[in-house]
């Protein structure tokens, strides 16, 4: 069966004070009313290893929002799949947008993220997701495809059970504008037919398969309500313990 999750995506967000003291009101907030759904959240690479010892990981699963193409060695700045999963995280979000765009990650270079992250046990939340002239020539079908085939669909049926995926419109993602829920449910529904094409219908049926941008607790609820909708990735409103709960009760 698959799950529902909500993650929230933290961005170069709070310095290391501010993160903890957020770890720990979320922590405190859940412990005292349990979710319905998974929780996770995404912070910068120097909270990690603070916030994994801080938070019940029975509660929350903590995640990078990134990791290097490489294993080691002399890539100044990088930080490693391995040195990730050292610190106690068990997820890593890979291929957001913003990396597509800003830090040019390729297809093929997100392979070779999602190799290493497996390889480290780290479990992938994988973006994927149209921008706005793409949406308006109708393409959105074609882009999801191509990012799943370009770096996913290499994987074994096995290792691409292992992954969580992200659908994010680009011209979503910060802007207080929300697809539609009936948009998230028939792109979501397209996502896991190509999966069953690929990979058979047991493993789409249990691919998760998060829809993020703008999402709030206003939203989640209709959102989350559809079929092919397993739950949210929240940038924003991941910041304030109190939105990202109102999220998280969505699942209530
Ligand atoms: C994100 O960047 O993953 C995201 C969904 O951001 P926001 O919720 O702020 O649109």
């Amino acid at each position: 069966m698959r799950k529902n999750i909500v993650a929230g995506n933290w961005k170069m967000n709070k310095n290391l004070q501010e993160g903890i003291a957020l770890a720990k009101e979320l922590n405190e907030i859940l412990a005292a009313d349990k979710p319905n759904c998974d929780v996770v959240i995404c912070t910068p690479f120097i909270h990690l290893a603070s916030v994994t010892p801080l938070v019940d990981a029975n509660l929350i699963g903590v995640g990078a929002e990134n990791c290097a193409d490489k294993v080691s060695g002399a890539y100044t700045g990088e930080v490693s799949a391995e040195m990730v999963a050292s610190t106690g995280a068990k997820y890593v979000i890979l291929g957001h947008s913003e990396r597509r765009a800003y830090y040019h990650e390729t297809p093929e270079i997100l392979k070779e993220k999602v190799k290493l992250a497996l390889a480290n046990g780290l479990t992938p939340i994988f973006c994927i997701g149209e921008v706005l002239e793409e949406r308006e020539a109708g393409k959105q079908n074609e882009v999801v495809y191509a990012q799943l085939a370009g770096s996913l669909y290499d994987l074994s049926a096995e290792d691409f059970s292992k992954i969580i995926l992200a659908y994010e419109p680009v011209w979503a993602i910060g802007t207080g504008k929300t697809a539609t829920a009936e948009q998230a449910q028939e792109i979501h529904a397209y996502i896991r037919s190509t999966i069953a094409d690929k990979y058979g219908k047991e493993v789409a049926e249990n691919t998760s398969i998060l829809y993020g941008g703008s999402c709030k607790p206003s939203n989640a609820k209709e959102l989350f309500a559809n079929k092919d909708v397993d739950g949210g990735l929240i940038g924003g409103a991941a910041l304030k313990a109190a939105d990202f709960k109102g999220i998280i009760d969505a699942f209530k």
